[in-house]
Formats: C-alpha cells, sequence, structure tokens
C-alpha cells in the first residue's frame, strides 16, 4: 500500500485543514457536509481523507487506519496519544479550555477554602491534573456535550469547556474564571507509516510545515 489515508473531522479542522492540504498539493474532491462519503478522494491518486469524530482522530492514526491526521490539542491530551507522533502544531482550531462558573459564583473562595468542587467536563484526565495541581479536591462528572448546563442546574460547580468567542458561556449566564490550557490542532503522524511511507510521507510534512512558518 502505497498510498496515504489522512484523518479529518468535519466543521472547522476540515475547513482549517484545506489550506495546508493545498500547500502539499491535495485538494478533496468533495466536501463532507454536502456529500456526507466518510472516504474523500483528492486530486492525486493514492491519497484520501476519511472523516471520523474529532475525539477518534487519535485511534484511526494509532492503529494506522490512517496514515496522518489532525487532532485538537483537547482530543490528544485526553487519549493519551500513544503510538503517535505529534511533529507539528497547525496553529489551527485555536480556542481556550477555561474553568466556568454561573454568574455570582464565588470561584476564588471556593478554590481557596479547599471545599471540594464538582466539575462537569469532557476534559475528565485534563481538568483532573489541573485541579490536583493547583491542590484543589475535584469530583469530575463525565459529560459528553451541552457542558453549560451543568452548574444551572446544580449538576456541578464549575465546568471545564473549550471557549472562543464566550458567546455560549455568556448565553447561558456563566463566566470563564480560570485558564486551563491554550488549545490548537496538531498533525499526528502514525510512527510505523513514517518509516515505512517516508518518501511519501516527508514531503507531505514538509508542505504542511512551510505552509503553518510562511502563514505565523
Ligand atoms: P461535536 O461538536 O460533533 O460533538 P467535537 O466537539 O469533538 O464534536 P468540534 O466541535 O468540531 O468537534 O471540535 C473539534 C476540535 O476543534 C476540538 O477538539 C477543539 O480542538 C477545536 N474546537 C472546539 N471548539 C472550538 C471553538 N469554539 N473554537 C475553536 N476551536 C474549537
Ligand atoms: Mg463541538
Amino acid at each position: 500500500m502505497n498510498g496515504i489515508t489522512i484523518a479529518l473531522s468535519k466543521g472547522r479542522i476540515f475547513d482549517e485543514t484545506l489550506p495546508l492540504l493545498a500547500a502539499a498539493g491535495f485538494v478533496p474532491a468533495e466536501t463532507p457536509e454536502k456529500s456526507r462519503k466518510l472516504i474523500i478522494d483528492t486530486n492525486v491518486s493514492g491519497v484520501r481523507i476519511i472523516i471520523v469524530r474529532a475525539t477518534d482522530v487519535p485511534t484511526y492514526v494509532q492503529y494506522g487506519a490512517a496514515d496522518l491526521g489532525v487532532a485538537g490539542k483537547d482530543v490528544l491530551l485526553e487519549s493519551g496519544g500513544a503510538g503517535l507522533y505529534q511533529p507539528l502544531d497547525l496553529d489551527i482550531a485555536k480556542c481556550r479550555m477555561m474553568v466556568a462558573v454561573r454568574e455570582g459564583f464565588d470561584y476564588d473562595n471556593a478554590v481557596k477554602q479547599g471545599a471540594r468542587l464538582k466539575i462537569a467536563t469532557k476534559y475528565v484526565k485534563t481538568a483532573r491534573e489541573h485541579f490536583a495541581a493547583k491542590g484543589v479536591h475535584a469530583d469530575i462528572i463525565k459529560l459528553y456535550g451541552s457542558m453549560e448546563l451543568a452548574p444551572l442546574v446544580g449538576l456541578a460547580d464549575a465546568i471545564v469547556d473549550l471557549v472562543s468567542s464566550g458567546a455560549t458561556l455568556k448565553a447561558n449566564k456563566l463566566v470563564a474564571v480560570e485558564q486551563v490550557l491554550d488549545i490548537s490542532s496538531r498533525l499526528v503522524v502514525n510512527q510505523a507509516a513514517l518509516k515505512l511511507k517516508r518518501e511519501r510521507l516527508d514531503p507531505v510534512l514538509a508542505a504542511f510545515r512551510n505552509a503553518v512558518e510562511n502563514k505565523a
């Protein structure tokens, strides 16, 4: 197999990876939203894109079902990134992982008193490490979406979630009180593919690297 398979999630990662793909000479034959196809050919024979859930990108690349992929730092921290080579921060899909609470909730005081905090989040591992580093007892409640709801209905004192404009927090009367991490998406490469398909992959990595540097 001399082809290359690239794992992307649809939406912002697909859209923001397009210019980098173009710089590497790859143009997808269709857009995932329109075609609903999960395997998308490109203008280059043997180079194809598979459309997977954002959180599944590391899995496809780890097992070698995709040679490379693009995944958020949030996703990579939760997955642990075993078996993945992460050569490049692509500086796309940028946002911040934040702690947010209900308007009027005295977060500083709650943290200072060393009270137990109930934290609802999709990012269990990252949240646990964040509060452990602060010496705060955090009971972590795993959610899969709509985290903003949790403090409003008494499920949690605070949430750990991704924030870009802050509009969703504001619409739900929440405020961000602490930054956990700066988030951007990274290129991930299967370690075996990097060796076995080196001649095919090296120029792609170089083109991505160039495109990122020229943008900065
Ligand atoms: P879904 O929305 O289908 O549940 P998801 O949240 O995992 O899936 P996206 O919302 O497309 O998928 O997010 C993909 C990646 O984009 C995230 O892992 C994160 O790195 C980044 N991201 C998420 N939200 C934002 C945001 N508001 N602004 C910028 N980047 C974001
Ligand atoms: Mg989302």
